[in-house]
C-alpha cells in the first residue's frame, strides 16, 4: 500500500495529506470540489470512473435523457458558465450532459484535483488525530481532516438473481454500466427487462432498429409525454434572461423543479375544468403532470384516483391492441406513488409488429439459458439481454464502502434496519464526515437539491473555520429526531405505501416485505426550512471542538486565500 501526500504550497503544518477527501466527481461532487477549491481547502477527489459526470458517465444507454428542463438542471453557481453554455434541447440527452460536465471540469480547472479510476473501498475515522484515512481499490491511502461522500443515490446497479443469468452467451448490458461504444440492434432479437424510467427510455430507442424487441414487464408505470423540443439559437437570449427566475423557482418549490405543486384540491374544480387542467399538464413539456399537479393527489386516495384514471385512459387510447393496453395500465397503485417515467412515443412502440410485451405477473422469469429467457409460460430466444433493473438505491453506494466511525462502528451496521441521519448529511458517531444529498435528504430535481446540500456543508465548514473548530459531530438525539420526522412525513404520503426503489425495493429485495425510508419524500420547502433553522440558530444540534494536539493543528490551508 502506498501513501501519498500532496505538497502544500503554502507551508502548512498539518499532518494530514489533505484537508478534505471528496468521494465522487459526479454532478454533486464537481460542485463540491469547486466550492472547496474556491475556499482554499486542500482537496483530493477520488472517482471510480475514468471520467467526470457520475450517472451521466455510467448511464450511456441509448435514449438516456433528462426529465427536468436542462436549464433547471444545469449549475447556477456561475453566471459566466450559464452565459457560455447553450443547451440544444429543453431536455438534454446523455451525450450533451456528459459534454457539459466535462466542460465544467475544464472551465474551473477541477480535473487536476481528481484521481480517476479509484474506487474508494474504506474510510476509517482516526480518533487520535480527529481525521480520516481513506483507501482505494488501487491500494492508495490518504489521510484528511474531513471526508465528503458525494456518492449519489443511484450509483450501484441492481441485477436480478435469475437462475442461469451468467450462462447467457449473447451480449448482456445493464443500463447503468453501458459500454462506451456503439451497439447496433439491427437484425437482432433484443430483450429488455424492466420498465422504470430507464427501461422506458431504452425501449423507445431499441424498438426503432431491433428486428425483434421483447419487453419483460413486472410492473407497468404511469408514463406521461416528455414533449421535448430543440432550443433554437434565437430562443437562447430570452431563455437565459429567465435563468435567475428559474433558479429561484427551483429553490423555493416542493420538489426542486421550476414549477410547484398546485395548492388547490383537485375537488375545487368542476369536472370539465379539471379535465382541461390535466390535459394541459399532459401536453406541456416535462414532469409537471406529477410535480405541478394538485397537492392532494399525493395524500388522498380519491384525489389520486382522478389523475390515475386520466392517465389510464390515455394509455388505452394510445395502444391499439386492448389486451396489450390492459397489461400496460397500472392497477395496483396510484399515479405518482412511484417515479413517473417521461416518454416519447413509448406506448406507440407496442403498436409495432416487431415488439412483444411479456407480462411477468402472469408468467414470471424462471431462468436464463445460454440462448434464451425462459418464463413459466414460454421460451424466448434472444441475441441480447438489456437489464433496466435499477439500482441498489441510496444506501447501496455507501454500503459498498467500509465506513467506520468512532469505536470502529460500521455505518453499514448502523443502517442495517434503514438509514438514519441528520438532515441527510450527518451521522452521529461519524465526526467530520458529510454526505451531501445523502440518505434522508431531500432530492427531486437533482442539481438544485445538490447545490443546496453542498452549500449547507460549505456553510458548516465556514462556521467551523471562523470559530477555530476542527471537529464536528451531530448529537445522536438530533439524528434520531430527524429520522423519526422523515419517517412520519413519509407515512402520511401515498408514496410511502407503494413498493419502488424509493421505499427500498429493488431487484435484489425480492421476497422482502419491509418498507424503508431512504429519502425525505416530504416537501423540499420543509426540508430547507429545517436546515435554515439549524444554521440560523448556530448549529445547536452539533458538538464542535478545537484541535486537541499541536500535531493535528488546524491547517493554515484552511484559512481562505481571499
Ligand atoms: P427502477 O425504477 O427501479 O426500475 C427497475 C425496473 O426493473 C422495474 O420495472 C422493476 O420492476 C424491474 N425489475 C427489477 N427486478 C426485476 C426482476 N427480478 N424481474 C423483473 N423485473 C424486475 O430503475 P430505473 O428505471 O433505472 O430508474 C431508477 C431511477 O433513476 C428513476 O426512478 C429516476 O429517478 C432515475 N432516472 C432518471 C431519468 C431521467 O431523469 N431522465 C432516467 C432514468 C432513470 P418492478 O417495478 O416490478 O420492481
Amino acid at each position: 500500500m502506498t501513501h501519498e501526500k500532496d505538497a502544500c504550497t503554502r507551508g502548512c503544518a498539518d499532518s494530514f495529506d489533505y484537508d478534505v477527501v471528496l468521494i465522487g466527481a459526479g454532478m454533486g461532487g464537481l460542485y463540491q470540489l469547486y466550492r472547496l477549491k474556491e475556499a482554499g481547502y486542500r482537496v483530493l477527489a477520488l472517482e471510480a470512473a475514468e471520467g467526470v459526470g457520475g450517472v451521466w458517465h455510467w448511464n450511456r444507454y441509448p435514449g438516456a435523457r433528462l426529465d427536468s428542463e436542462a436549464y433547471s438542471y444545469g449549475y447556477t453557481f456561475s453566471n459566466a458558465l450559464q452565459e457560455e453554455w447553450n443547451w440544444s434541447e429543453h431536455f438534454a440527452g446523455q451525450p450533451e450532459l456528459l459534454r457539459y460536465f466535462n466542460y465544467v471540469a475544464d472551465r474551473f480547472d477541477l480535473r487536476r484535483h481528481i484521481r480517476f479510476g479509484n474506487l474508494v473501498t474504506a474510510a476509517h475515522y482516526l480518533e487520535d488525530e480527529q481525521g480520516w484515512a481513506v483507501t482505494t481499490d488501487k491500494g492508495k491511502r490518504y489521510t484528511c481532516r474531513y471526508v465528503i461522500a458525494a456518492v449519489g443515490p443511484l450509483t450501484l446497479p441492481s441485477l436480478p438473481p435469475f437462475p442461469g443469468r451468467d450462462s447467457f452467451a449473447g451480449e448482456t448490458c445493464h443500463t447503468s454500466r453501458w459500454p462506451d461504444r456503439e451497439i447496433s440492434f439491427a437484425g437482432k432479437s433484443v430483450a429488455v427487462i424492466g420498465t422504470g424510467a430507464t427501461g422506458v427510455q431504452v425501449i423507445q430507442e431499441v424498438a426503432k432498429t431491433a428486428e425483434r424487441l421483447i419487453v419483460f414487464q413486472r410492473t407497468p408505470n404511469y408514463c406521461a409525454p416528455l414533449n421535448n423540443a430543440p432550443i433554437a439559437a434565437d430562443e437562447q437570449p430570452t431563455l437565459k434572461a429567465r435563468y435567475p427566475e428559474i433558479a429561484a423557482a427551483c429553490r423555493s418549490s416542493n420538489g426542486w423543479f421550476m414549477y410547484d405543486t398546485d395548492p388547490r384540491s383537485i375537488f375545487d374544480l368542476a369536472d370539465e375544468e379539471r379535465e382541461v387542467f390535466l390535459e394541459k399538464l399532459y401536453n406541456d413539456p416535462g414532469i409537471g403532470i406529477w410535480k405541478a399537479n394538485f397537492h392532494d393527489i399525493g395524500t388522498d386516495e380519491a384525489a389520486n384516483t382522478v389523475v390515475s384514471d386520466f392517465i389510464r385512459r390515455k394509455i388505452r387510447e394510445r395502444v391499439r391492441d386492448p389486451d396489450v393496453a390492459e397489461r400496460l395500465v397500472p392497477k395496483t397503485f396510484g399515479f405518482g406513488t412511484r417515479r413517473v417515467p417521461l416518454e416519447t412515443r413509448y406506448y406507440e412502440v407496442y403498436n409495432q409488429a416487431n415488439v412483444q410485451l411479456v407480462d411477468l405477473t402472469e408468467t414470471p422469469i424462471d431462468r436464463i439459458t445460454p440462448t434464451s429467457i425462459v418464463t413459466t409460460g414460454d421460451e424466448f430466444e434472444v441475441d441480447m439481454i438489456i437489464y433496466a433493473t435499477g439500482f441498489d438505491a441510496v444506501t447501496g453506494s455507501f454500503n459498498r464502502i467500509d465506513i467506520r466511525g468512532v469505536g470502529g462502528v460500521k455505518l453499514k451496521d448502523r443502517w442495517e434496519s434503514g438509514p438514519s441521519t441528520f438532515l441527510g448529511v450527518h451521522a452521529a458517531g461519524f465526526p467530520n464526515f458529510f454526505m451531501p444529498g445523502g440518505p434522508l435528504a431531500s432530492l427531486g430535481n437533482f442539481t438544485p437539491a445538490m447545490e443546496y446540500s453542498v452549500d449547507w456543508v460549505m456553510d458548516l465548514l465556514g462556521y467551523m473555520r471562523d470559530h477555530g473548530f476542527a471537529y464536528v459531530d451531530v448529537a445522536a438525539a438530533a439524528e434520531q429526531a430527524w429520522t423519526d420526522l422523515v419517517r412520519d412525513r413519509q407515512s402520511g404520503l401515498l408514496i410511502g405505501r407503494v413498493k419502488s426503489w424509493i421505499t427500498g425495493f429493488n431487484s435484489n429485495s425480492e421476497g422482502t416485505e419491509e418498507f424503508r425510508v431512504l429519502l425525505n419524500t416530504g416537501s423540499a420547502k420543509d426540508y430547507r426550512q429545517s436546515c435554515d433553522t439549524v444554521r440560523r440558530n448556530g448549529y445547536p444540534e452539533f458538538e464542535f471542538s478545537k484541535v486537541e494536539s499541536p500535531q493535528s493543528a488546524l491547517s493554515p490551508c484552511l484559512i481562505p486565500r481571499h
